[in-house]
């Protein structure tokens, strides 16, 4: 377990941190946006990826990135509506604070948040990892999601209908993906990072088994003209997500047909994947901490 607390010190700094990590402190925050579909927009700063849907009804936003970051998307959503309005609702696609590091920020200014049930059990409950040796102590009251579901839900907003569903025991125990039905675009949270390995969180009770099973499901539901937004990346399609579901199965194959015929961890770490994967080792997860990942999630 030590060697995967080293590999993935960078991930805690990066996936977890509720306040600055020092990495953050040298660029000023600021926020891209993107044209979708319709109403939607793509905003960008260094967290997770953020969707607002702007239109009649205001503004529905799906995760928002870290704390540090909230003035930047208060300015960037001010240029979206030509108005100082909050959201009105904002999903949280799963509890890690690159996605939720705003919710006081926008929940002090009157936004309503969304949620599966267990990532608002997570915000309201200190939150230890052994692999990463972090703590995240928990949310203020006003940073928690005040409405909650154990299956899916629907958003009607902005003309169009907003389809939450959860997938469980995936990236961890409370992931969304959210399905904009009228659009045809979906935000897939952190079971989409593009054209890198994923972190999946084992002890917030991912699972790499469900991982996979929740990647898979969400292909059938999408076809060649969905816009899919990952997690983490470029705004993708369906051949994209095709690619990664390859990647997730061609590798952890590998990985695990290595341990089968007794070859340590260690050893499959140095081996390594081949370079055919090399480039996806580039993002938050390199090769050695997806190799240490794969084998402790077997
Ligand atoms: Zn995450």
């Amino acid at each position: 377990m030590n060697n995967l607390i080293a590999s993935l010190t960078l991930v805690s700094l990066i996936l977890f941190a509720q306040a600055s990590p020092s990495l953050a402190q040298q660029e000023e925050p600021s926020v891209t946006t993107q044209s979708l579909r319709g109403p939607l927009h793509l905003l960008q700063g260094r967290g997770g990826n953020v969707v607002a849907s702007v239109g009649m009804d205001g503004v529905l936003l799906i995760d928002n990135d870290y704390a540090e970051f909230g003035p930047a998307y208060e300015k960037a959503i001010g240029l979206l509506t030509q108005s100082d309005l909050a959201p009105g609702f904002i999903v949280n696609t799963h509890w890690h604070g690159d996605h939720t590091g705003n919710n006081e920020f926008w929940g002090l200014r009157g936004s309503i948040l969304v949620a599966h049930d267990n990532v608002r059990k997570r915000l309201n409950t200190t939150q230890r990892n052994e692999a990463l040796d972090m703590t995240v102590e928990p949310s203020p009251a006003i940073a928690l999601p005040i409405v909650t579901f154990a299956d899916s839900l629907v958003l009607h907003f902005n003309g169009g209908d907003v389809e939450v569903r959860h997938f469980p025991a995936g990236h961890t125990d409370g992931d969304s993906v959210v399905f904009y039905l009228e659009q045809n675009v979906v935000h897939m949270g952190d079971h989409f990072f593009k054209d890198r390995f994923p972190f999946i969180d084992l002890e917030s009770g991912g699972t790499l088994a469900g991982y996979i099973a929740n990647v898979k499901k969400v292909l059938t539901m999408v076809d060649d003209q969905t816009l899919i937004v990952p997690g983490h990346g470029a705004v993708a399609n369906k051949a994209d997500l095709q690619r990664y579901l390859d990647m997730l199965q061609v590798t952890t194959a590998d990985i695990a047909a290595a341990l089968k015929k007794g070859k340590s961890v260690d050893a499959v770490v140095s081996a390594g994947l081949g370079k055919q994967w090399a480039s996806w080792g580039e993002g938050f997860i390199n090769e050695e901490a997806w190799i240490r990942t794969v084998a402790a999630g077997q």
